[in-house]
């Protein structure tokens, strides 16, 4: 399987284009991450036009629709900016992108919280950097996050879990895209959207069902709209815990008393916070692969992304 594209501010990938001629590089991303995608770097600010190094920019004006003005001289990039994004847009949307990864607090590249000044130089409220907000209207349902808050584990954890479920839809719908394939999609993803939204797997589940009262492309595209809104919601522990012993119900026949214990232990010290996530998981993945549970072997939760990212290994 190809890896999943991942556009990304330039900047974090260590090249030497903010404007004071230096970079941002953020290790995780390029070394650890980097293994596991392919990266589309994008300077918003280099690409459409302006040299390194640079007078500094900023956001001022409506924090609804800012202009993209230079600190001091006060010359308006934002016509040069907006040009030079709807091409860009078109590019990138021939990526086939399944994710974002965008630098915090650039007026150009940060996806909130960007400080948006007045005329005068004082800070009036916040908004969204200038491409990353029509990113983010071009590609409304893609797993987007910045870099600062990828520095929570959970957080990451949610966005490279999204990054992979929107990998496999990809590949999906640009493979047989039957109807066929989206109820086999649906049921690997079963219990991956139990933890995050228990609400929403039914609904999910009954649109599938009436996939022959609904348009294909209708279904397929409000299916997806709604997964990846259950998706964004966390995967607390007792969402967790509850999968947990779901998957555990499996076996109830298999397994003896004492393993029936150990593993109630183990979802139990996860439960308390005492050991992490891929503790309970690694034992259920080894009774699922022991008496080949077609069910779970099937089911993306117990796999959702490289082992190697570690990403449940944290308490
Ligand atoms: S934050 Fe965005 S615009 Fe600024 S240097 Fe990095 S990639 Fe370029």
């Amino acid at each position: 399987m190809q890896k999943p594209k991942l556009g990304i501010s330039t900047c974090l990938l260590g090249e030497n284009v903010r404007y004071d001629g230096g970079h941002k590089l953020d290790k995780y991303l390029r070394d650890t991450l980097g293994q596991f995608v392919d990266y589309v770097p994008v300077c918003p600010e280099v690409e459409c036009g302006l040299p390194i190094p640079r007078e500094a920019i900023r956001l001022v004006g409506d924090p609804e629709n800012p202009k993209l003005m230079t600190q001091k001289t006060g010359i308006d990039h934002t016509q040069r900016m907006q040009s030079w994004a709807v091409k860009r847009l078109d590019e990138l949307e021939r990526e086939n992108l399944c994710g974002y990864v965008f630098k915090a607090k650039s007026p150009s590249s940060g996806m909130r919280d960007i400080k948006v000044y007045n005329e005068k130089g004082l800070p009036t409220g916040k908004g969204v950097g200038m491409f990353a907000r029509v990113f983010m209207e071009r590609f409304p349902l893609m797993p987007v996050e910045d870099e600062g808050r990828l520095n929570d584990s959970g957080l990451r954890d949610s966005f490279i879990t999204r990054i992979f479920v929107y990998h496999r839809w990809r590949n999906f719908v640009t493979g047989d895209a039957s109807i066929k394939g989206l109820v086999e999609f649906h049921t690997d993803h079963k219990l991956l959207i139990m933890a995050h939204n228990p609400r929403t797997l039914y609904e999910l589940g009954s649109m599938v069902a009436r996939h022959k009262q609904i348009d294909r492309e209708v279904l397929f595209s409000d299916y997806l709209a709604l997964l990846m809104k259950s998706l964004k919601l966390s995967a607390t522990i007792k969402k967790n815990v509850n999968v947990l012993q779901h998957i555990m119900g499996y076996f109830k026949k298999q397994i003896s008393s004492d393993e029936k214990q150990e593993l109630l232990d183990v979802i139990s010290s996860y439960h308390q916070g005492l050991v992490p996530l891929i503790v309970p998981v690694t034992l259920l993945n080894h009774y699922t692969r022991k008496y080949q549970e077609n069910y779970l072997l099937r089911q993306v939760y117990l796999h959702p992304h490289p082992l190697e990212l570690m990403l449940r290994n944290y308490v």
